[in-house]
């Protein structure tokens, strides 16, 4: 089912008019669906239930507060790629031993934030990563729990820019290298290897990708063993994929039995690290029309969201489904134009050639599918103030991060002491 649904000719989140929130907050905002977090959460929790697993929300996917809280609470541990995700994943409630640690560029400063706050795992991603690891746990006189992250080389089938699973993406360490870097790792006093990463990218929409990879790390998993290693995680990672146009991602139960199927045996306790798919669809994007430009060979709607608001359309090439915030008729014919924003960009823009009613200024539309990599990829390009964020929950609904004013985005600004001079100097 949908939480984004007409009522009364009206667009609602739940139970909530789009346009209510709009008069209330402005345009544009980012508004979550609470109901439609926890049917997400739902479908992984039933799907695990009875087995040896965990799932830690990816947070880069979305880290607003109220929707890490919301998975929390539920029973999430979550993934996190920097310290600042790590504070958030706190500062909601997810306790340090729930957290895992991802990301190919570690420092060692971040390490020791990482280690001080007893984050349970920490995916390490390469022999470099081990050494300062060691060291920087040596110095706090800890031992740190590591997955190493293998880089399987399967192609995940997705977009070039969010496949991470190949060799030549940056990311984990060559599954035909694996071995040294076990063997190293297992040399350093102060790390204790728990298991084996992967993660083969995002957006995926097959379960095959999935299956071969798991066969190789399997097989690898087997091969550790026999050296002596112990291997008691095998971190999936996340990555399966979302209806943006006409995607048939696959089920969750589906993906589960897969995964069940290939690790059957291994006696591994399954990490599961979902970003996209817990909250994508949770998420739409709300603008205002500002004025439409008629051209010659198509019409341009100008709205008052823009790139730096949602950036997956210009770099991913993502297509985002657009609706009128007012359901218009069945029967209304529709114009091809391009959705765009005020930017001075020939990037900008949230669709290109899409047919749709005809609008006219001051009118809403809402944009799918964005609670994932929307709100957190956004910029304040243009000096354009960071979209706030809004969760409905039934009837209700809170903002979760307000607009920041223009006088406060300028106020984190310094002139340096010698310009302020001269500034006086030219003025004596
Ligand atoms: C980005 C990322 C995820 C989440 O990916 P989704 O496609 O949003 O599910 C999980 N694990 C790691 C290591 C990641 O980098």
């Amino acid at each position: 089912m949908s939480f984004f649904a007409y009522k009364n000719g009206e667009m609602h989140a739940e139970g909530v008019a789009l346009a209510t929130i709009a008069r209330q907050v402005g345009t544009p905002f980012y508004c979550y669906s609470a109901a439609a977090l926890r049917a997400s959460w739902q479908e992984f929790a039933d799907a695990i239930k009875g087995t040896n697993a965990r799932i830690c929300y990816a947070l880069k996917a979305n880290s607003n507060l109220a929707v890490i809280k919301l998975f929390g609470d539920l029973g999430a541990g979550a993934d996190i790629v920097s310290v600042g995700e790590m504070r958030r994943a706190l500062a909601a409630g997810i306790r340090a031993d729930r957290i895992v640690y991802s990301g190919v560029g570690k420092k060692a400063s971040e390490l020791m934030a990482a280690l001080e706050a007893g984050i349970g795992q920490i995916n390490v991603e390469s022999s470099a990563e081990l050494e300062v690891l060691n060291a920087v746990a040596g110095q706090l006189g800890k031992k740190a729990d590591i997955t190493i992250r293998v880089n399987p080389d399967i192609d995940a089938g997705t977009h070039e820019k969010i496949t991470t699973g190949r060799k030549e993406n940056k990311f984990g360490i060559d599954i035909d290298l694996a071995t040294e870097a076990f063997a190293k790792a297992a040399s350093l006093p102060n790390l204790r290897v728990v298991g084996v990463a992967m993660h083969i990218g995002s957006q995926l929409t097959s379960l095959s990708p999935y299956r071969d990879a798991i066969v190789r790390v399997r097989s690898l998993i087997q091969e550790l063993r026999t050296a002596g290693h112990r291997i008691d995680r095998f971190d999936i990672g996340g990555g399966l994929g979302i209806v943006y146009a006409d995607e048939q991602p696959p089920s969750i139960s589906d993906f589960m039995q897969v995964v069940g199927k290939e690790t059957a045996g291994l006696g591994c306790e399954l990490t599961f690290e979902p970003g996209r798919r817990l909250v994508g669809e949770a998420g739409v994007l709300v603008s205002e029309v500002i004025l439409v430009k008629p051209g010659v060979s198509k019409t341009f709607v100008i709205v008052d969201a823009a790139m730096n608001d949602l950036i997956r359309p210009t770099l991913y090439d993502a297509w985002h489904d657009i609706v009128p915030v007012r359901e218009p008729r069945p029967d209304a014919a529709t114009i091809c134009c391009d959705i765009v924003g005020p930017i001075c960009e020939s990037g900008d823009y949230l669709a290109q050639n899409r047919d749709l009613p005809p609008l006219s200024a001051g009118e809403l539309i809402m944009v799918r599918s964005a609670g994932a990599y929307g709100a957190v990829m956004a910029s304040s390009y243009n000096s354009r103030p960071l979209a706030p964020e809004v969760i409905v929950d039934g009837t209700r609904f809170a903002v979760t991060r307000p607009r920041p004013t223009i006088d406060e985005m300028i106020s984190t600004e310094r002139i340096p002491p010698w310009m302020v001079q001269a500034g006086q100097a030219t003025k004596g």
